[in-house]
């Protein structure tokens, strides 16, 4: 193996070394109580041979590594084709203003790098830096597409030759970033390195066929084949109704009919639809508020519009877009006055704000996130609470595409206050808007492929770990519970992933995770039960 240049150009980005910038276990800062690095998983001999791990080590992508000149020139062809329709009106309906603005005027003054806990987790490796992929994108447009680059070449700064490694690892290293944009929010001039990372995934995915498989082929393919993302068939989805009414009754006591398909309704409630294989408890909450609230509400047993998942947000618009208009589909067809997004950040973002931006005319259904809803219900007193029913140490993760995107950042504390025992809610370091992701954005939380898990849990969940030590120092005690408080499906996988299995949270310290509205449950006076128990499996 040749040894890597310590401080990476971006000329060499191309280059053939085995590994361009290896990521070692002794690369990270360990936590408190790990004793020493982690161990990646040793990939096998026959894989390394078929595919390629030559950015840092690891591979979300399974990117075949090409056997002849023919193949290797087809991957630099198609990425060159793929770029030119990036920023051009006719290919790119989506975002292309914004996409221009932040590849053209970043002024390389680095304030977003510490902004960034994937580069800081690494030991500050140059190739994860937010405005590292961005840099390598504009020195190929520079080079591939203006007069002067291809004239002049390194002699104006367009010094980055393509080849079939250029494509992978750029490929790969959209794919090392969770799209949080913490970057952009500290950028002086507005710049969305995060974008960037994201048009690029598109032109790879909509140009060339490549993406994560558990994105697309068992996450959005699935989904529109079968009407769910996890493969949920209709059918299966009013089985899995009945088996919720079980859950409530035998945690209230009582038989509740959940409405579905109801015409008229005035809100249509579409929750991730992992949320009823995972945490049917999730689901069973919102129903057992709603109908306290007396609200007129329903459930849609249409393919799609009982799932609010929308992959598609993070790597591809045809995909977001198929999905997006049956979502909504399904509520003009039932006639609600608007669509409820349950507790999760990226089906939020997808059906809220980036969808607005193809739905016009009579598609054009008010659409609202669950926070606010709730915390009108928590707060108008139609429910009797019991604060001291949560009398536990509460922490809460703020979901990136709620929190920073969409500014949804009071109500969900104002709940906690009316539901949480006095003295135990903390907030964790960087609350609100310059909150940290969990590490499982923009679909990390469901990428599987080889040892990319590692690469997930070690690097990009390694400063939430952090966090929700921090946040309950005081109380690390494992005779004391502790309540990780997550309201997003896609948080909570990686909470599941990251923090309880790979960390150990809960047999450590008994810190367990999961979302807002049982804790909202938990509280209600008139509750026989308990609805949060510390012997749930998490
Ligand atoms: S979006 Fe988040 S993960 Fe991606 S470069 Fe910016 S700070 Fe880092
Ligand atoms: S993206 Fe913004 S903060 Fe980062 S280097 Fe460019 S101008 Fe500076």
């Amino acid at each position: 193996m040749k040894t890597p240049k310590k401080k990476l150009q971006i000329k060499d980005f191309g280059s053939d070394d085995t590994v361009l910038s290896p990521l070692e276990p002794g690369d990270l800062e360990l936590l408190r109580d790990e004793k020493e690095p982690p161990k990646f998983k040793q990939i096998k001999p026959e894989i390394l041979e078929k595919y390629d791990f030559s950015l840092d080590g690891f591979s979300a992508l399974s990117l075949p590594i090409p056997k002849t000149k023919e193949e290797e020139e087809a991957i630099v062809n198609g990425f060159l084709s793929g770029l030119e329709k990036l920023f051009q009106k006719e290919n790119n309906w989506g975002f292309l203003m914004p996409t221009t603005l932040s590849n053209e005027f970043c002024m390389q003054c680095n304030t977003c790098n510490e902004a960034c806990p994937i580069y800081v987790e690494s030991d500050r490796k140059d190739i994860y830096r937010p405005n590292f992929r961005p840099e390598v994108l504009r020195r190929i447009i520079k080079r591939y597409f203006s007069t002067s680059g291809k004239l002049l070449g390194k002699w104006v700064g367009a010094d980055l030759d393509l080849n079939w490694r250029v494509v992978y690892h750029l490929a790969e290293l959209v794919y090392r970033c969770t799209l949080c944009r913490r970057c952009a929010s500290v950028c002086p001039i507005g710049v969305d390195n995060a974008l960037i990372s994201r048009e690029l995934r598109k032109m790879f995915s909509m140009e060339m066929g490549i993406a994560p498989e558990n994105v697309h082929k068992s996450g959005t393919v699935q989904h529109m084949k079968s009407g769910s993302s996890t493969g949920m068939t209709p059918p299966a989805f009013l089985d899995t109704i009945e088996f919720i009414e079980d859950l409530i009754e035998e945690k209230t006591g009582r038989r509740m009919k959940i409405p579905i398909d109801k015409q008229g309704a005035d809100i249509l409630l579409i929750h991730n639809a992992g949320e009823y294989m995972a945490w049917p408890e999730n689901p069973a909450a919102f129903a057992i508020i709603f109908e306290a609230a007396g609200l007129n509400w329903t459930l849609s047993s249409a393919a799609m519009g009982y799932e609010g998942v929308n992959y598609g947000v993070w790597y591809d618009d045809v995909q977001f877009a198929r999905i997006a208009m049956a979502q909504v589909q399904a509520a003009k067809d039932l006639g609600v006055k608007k669509i409820v997004v349950g507790e999760c950040g990226h089906a939020t973002k997808a059906l809220i704000t980036i969808a607005d931006r193809m739905l016009v005319g009579d598609m054009a259904i008010p659409r609202e996130p669950c926070l606010p809803l709730l915390e009108q219900i928590v707060t108008s007193g139609v429910i009797k609470f019991d604060r001291m029913k949560n009398n536990f140490p509460v922490t809460l993760h703020d979901p990136c595409n709620m929190v920073r995107l969409m500014g949804i950042i009071d109500p969900q504390r104002t709940i906690l206050e009316h539901v949480v025992a006095p003295g135990q809610f903390r907030e964790m370091p960087h609350a609100g808007t310059n909150n940290v992701c969990c590490g499982g954005g923009s679909g990390f939380a469901i990428t599987n492929a080889h040892n990319f898990p590692d690469w997930r849990n070690n690097v990009a969940s390694r400063t939430k770990a952090k966090q929700v030590l921090e946040a309950f120092k005081d109380v690390l005690d494992p005779s004391i519970p502790k309540y990780y408080c997550a309201p997003c499906s896609n948080c909570k996988g990686a909470a599941r992933d990251a923090l309880i299995e790979h960390f150990g949270f809960k047999e450590k310290y008994n810190i367990i995770y999961n979302g807002l509205v049982e804790l909202i449950v938990n509280a209600m006076v008139d509750m026989p039960h308990p609805f949060i128990t510390w012997e749930d499996e998490f």
